[in-house]
């Protein structure tokens, strides 16, 4: 049994409250909304901050609310399986809905929030240990030591993003709202991650993501999430594929998005699919995007089992192009 170091608990109960606490001590306190991540890290050593506030009490990080135009807004504290099991994420993003849904147990869905899910620490099979089993190895670049274990020569932490609902969101080209104290700034999701595994996003110490906002849907938005995992139960994905395809009404395409998320620090949205445009989403325009993406992509050891998930870049974007389900904006 691992043991949590000890913390001081602030429990605020309203979003002010919750601001003016994390702008007291930013480079000493923690937010914990569901804990499932952070609670296993503090056990393992891999955090030990002063601080730990908690965002249960806050209730205005909790609903789901309609936009005006039609889109979605998600509390940063919205547990996922109330994003899963949504009837209006269902219906107008159904690959939003299905990756939060395919995020580890019920019992994890129901303490896990999107906020947690997008905040979420980057994982490595040299990071995500023991402090016992990481001392005996001398201790990586993310953590406690000099050298990449995956990437003995580079200079950046490889540890990848292995959050579910990022790929989606990017795909759908949702923003979030990060709130401090010093004031409000919405950035796209897309914008939020950055490329070094030690902290692959850019909030400040100071800032709680207090929400996420989906534009309203294209008519003819058709959109897919897959994940491939060890265990089909329970388990992190080692590949993740969102698409996202706006058609017109003769099923040639207008916009077409693919996201890939569980190979490095950042989610990679796949580049030149420009060329897919104007044609029908084809046998061989599915095939050139599959390429695409497999020539893109360079998965690494930090989760393992590197050559064979560049393999399935390809098949698996083939399998969620082939699925593309229709929003209906209804629901
Ligand atoms: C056995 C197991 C399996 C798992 N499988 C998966 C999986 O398949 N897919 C997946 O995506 N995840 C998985 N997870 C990880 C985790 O359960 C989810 O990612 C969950 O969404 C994290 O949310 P949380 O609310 O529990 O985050 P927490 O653990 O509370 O926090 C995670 C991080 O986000 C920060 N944070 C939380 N909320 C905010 C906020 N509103 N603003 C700013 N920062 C914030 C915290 O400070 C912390 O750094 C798994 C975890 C376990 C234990």
């Amino acid at each position: 049994m691992l043991p949590l170091p000890a913390f001081e608990w602030v429990s605020p109960g309203s979003l002010d409250e919750l601001v003016r606490a994390l702008g007291e001590s930013p480079g000493e306190s923690l937010l914990l909304a569901g804990g499932t991540d952070l609670l296993p890290n503090m056990k393992h050593g891999l955090f030990a901050p002063r601080r730990v506030i908690g965002l249960r009490r806050v209730r205005e990080l909790r609903g789901i609310a309609e936009t005006p135009a039609g889109g979605l807004v998600i509390g940063g504290g919205a547990p996922l399986d109330r994003v899963a099991t949504d009837p209006r994420v269902m219906a107008r993003y159904p690959a939003l809905a299905r990756a939060a849904g395919l995020v580890a147990s019920p019992q994890i869905r129901r303490m896990g929030t999107i906020g947690g899910n997008l905040c979420l620490e980057t994982r490595c099979v040299y990071y995500n240990q023991t402090a016992f089993w990481r001392g005996a190895l001398g201790g990586c670049l993310k953590k406690d030591g000099p050298t990449c274990f995956v990437v003995p020569q580079g200079r950046r932490c490889v540890a990848a993003m292995s959050a579910d609902t990022p790929a989606p969101l990017i795909a759908y080209g949702a923003s979030v709202e990060l709130v401090s104290v010093r004031g409000t700034r919405t950035l796209p999701v897309a914008k939020l991650f950055a490329g070094d595994g030690v902290k692959n996003n850019v909030r400040a110490a100071d800032e709680v993501l207090t929400k996420v906002e989906l534009p309203p849907p294209a008519e003819r938005l058709f959109s897919a999430y897959e994940k491939v995992r060890s265990r089909a139960a329970i388990d992190f994905p080692l590949l993740s594929i969102a698409a996202a395809a706006v058609l017109d009404a003769g099923g040639h395409v207008v916009e077409l998005t693919v996201v890939v998320g569980a190979l490095g620090a950042l989610p990679r949205v796949v580049r030149g699919l420009e060329i897919t445009r104007a044609a029908p989403l084809s046998r061989e325009a599915i095939d050139l995007v599959a390429e695409a993406a497999h020539t893109q992509c360079n998965p690494l050891s930090s989760l393992g089992a590197e050559d064979w998930r560049k393999d399935i870049v390809a098949p698996v974007v083939r399998r969620a192009l082939a699925g593309l389900a229709p929003s209906r904006i209804a629901g």
